[in-house]
């Protein structure tokens, strides 16, 4: 078979060359399939067979160029824990080109873990196969549930050992993402007092992601009204489904508003709103509960970015540009709100939005934390406790009383309510001890690894709602033996 055909069309690569570093990815020695995602392959007009080939592997890890493929690393910057760090890059991750796929959305194609780049500092540019395989099940599982994030296209295996605490089996992850741009990248020329830069990159963002805002008088402005919102309604999504992403710095916040950057992300088991897993993260600036504020953070960090542009489009008054910049900012917590209390209302199978609404459902939550429930399986159980308290503990009578009384006001049939939140209140999450498992048996067995029990949590993980009879230990809990208290990131 020949090399695979990738339709690129690739529009950073025409950005100022001071946007990025072009290379090639470097070489590994001797490459192996882990996975190709099939359906993400169509989506983008790529021949999932062609990919599996010995000539697709090779492009998959970064041994071989594709044809019309023009590979860089990006440039940018952030603050990292709080930190200002004015240069980061993709130290690891080497971009290949955009495809505009069959829905019309242009995608970029990225190897992570492709070897060195300018932007490396002192890594070595590799990934190890934990960290790829985590990345897959989960940024998948996200997709499946309705969270927009970066894809997994394909994983493979490098045939070569990188130097962590231990030697690991390296591997490379073909991610996918509407664009790589991060609030970083905004940072990194804003540092640089690059402000013909600044405006390069929010134009090319408004024709991206943004083209309403091309229209307005203010179309920064109007772009990054855009940003807040999608990042809003993203992180809203996050807290209704458990998931703490772990290091929200501004390198790890994307422009287009997906999850991005699966480092040591985890869906928590057991609720609790102060929930930290990241070993590194100790004061837990990133704690679940936290992830609302730090997005706000993030958002004011942009806002200081564009501001040399916002001045611009405010005829140079720069107080004018200020206020107008505050006031959009000040739109997040209610954006956010909206949004989660929008989810949460699905959540609890109410059709309309009444006052009380929010009270019930952080009473919920408070009952959650006193009785150490599961965040995922009581939701779950919930849409099964119209009448009958069933898998619920007791401590929850007080509330459900309080909840049916509240749905019995609405007209719907139970079977109605019940399939409704079942459709909304998944029942398979990537759970840390399931993914965990997954990684062992991956690097068990040197080179060939095992990857079965990783392909199998992929394919249970598509149909997150849906019950499938003989996959009961997908959906539950850790046992105290398999809790994972800590999630390291990928480096
Ligand atoms: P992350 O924590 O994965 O978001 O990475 C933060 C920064 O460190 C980014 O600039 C990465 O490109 C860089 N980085 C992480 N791991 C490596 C590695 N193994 N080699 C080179 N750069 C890395
Ligand atoms: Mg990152």
């Amino acid at each position: 078979m020949s090399q695979p055909d990738f339709p690129f069309d690739n529009s950073y690569a025409r950005l100022p060359e001071h946007f990025f570093a072009r290379l090639e990815p470097t070489a590994v020695a001797r490459p192996r399939l882990i996975r190709v995602n099939e359906g993400l392959a169509q989506d983008l007009h790529l021949d999932a067979a062609a990919l599996r080939s010995p000539e697709g592997v090779a492009v998959l890890a970064g041994n071989c160029v594709p044809a019309g493929a023009e590979p860089l690393a990006m440039a940018y910057a952030g603050f990292q824990f709080g930190n200002w760090v004015p240069q980061l890059g993709d130290g690891r991750a080497i971009l290949l080109g955009e495809i505009v796929g069959r829905d019309g959305v242009r995608r970029d194609v990225q190897l992570k873990g492709a070897g060195r780049t300018p932007f490396s500092r002192r890594g070595d540019g590799r990934a190890g196969v934990g960290p790829v395989l985590r990345e897959y099940v989960v940024s998948e599982a996200m997709a499946r549930l309705g969270v927009p994030t970066t894809r997994a296209l394909a994983a493979v295996t490098t045939g070569e050992q990188i130097a962590r605490e231990e030697m690991l089996p390296g591997a490379v992850l073909a991610r996918v993402a509407r664009s790589h741009i991060r609030v970083g990248t905004f940072q990194f020329f804003a540092g640089r007092g690059d402000t013909d830069a600044l405006r390069a990159l929010a134009d090319h963002v408004i024709v991206r992601h943004d083209p309403a805002a091309a229209e307005s008088d203010q179309p920064t402005l109007a772009l990054f009204r855009g940003v807040l919102e999608r990042q809003a309604a993203l992180v809203a999504q996050w807290q209704l489904l458990g998931f703490i992403h772990g290091v929200m710095n501004t390198d790890n916040c994307s422009i287009a508003g997906e999850t991005i950057d699966y480092g040591p992300c985890a869906f928590m088991d057991t609720y609790h709103p102060e929930t930290v897993y990241s070993s590194i993260d100790h004061a837990g600036r990133y704690a679940y509960c936290n992830q609302p504020s730090i997005a706000h953070w993030n958002l004011a960090s942009l806002a200081q970015a564009l501001l040399p542009l916002f001045v611009e489009q405010a005829a140079g008054d720069e107080d004018t540009a200020v206020e107008r910049a505050k006031a959009e900012l000040e739109r997040f917590p209610g954006c956010f709100d909206a949004a989660y209390d929008d989810g949460m209302r699905r959540k609890l199978g109410l059709a309309e939005a009444r006052p009380d609404d929010p009270v019930l459902a952080a009473d919920l939550l408070e009952c959650m934390a006193a009785n150490e429930a599961d965040f995922t399986l009581t939701f779950r159980n919930l849409c099964d406790a119209q009448t009958e308290r069933g898998l619920l503990p007791d401590a929850f009578d007080p509330w459900l009383t309080r909840w049916r009384a509240r749905i019995a006001s609405e007209d719907c049939t139970a079977a109605d309510r019940r399939d409704r939140m079942r459709a909304t209140n998944p029942l398979y999450i990537p759970r840390n001890h399931l993914v965990e498992e997954v990684i062992q048996a991956g690097m068990a067995g040197g080179e060939t690894g095992d990857f079965e029990p990783f392909a199998q949590l992929v394919e249970v993980l598509e149909r997150p709602y849906e019950e499938q009879p003989g996959r009961e230990r997908y959906a539950t809990p850790p046992e105290p033996g398999q809790i994972v208290h800590q999630t390291f990131c990928g480096t």
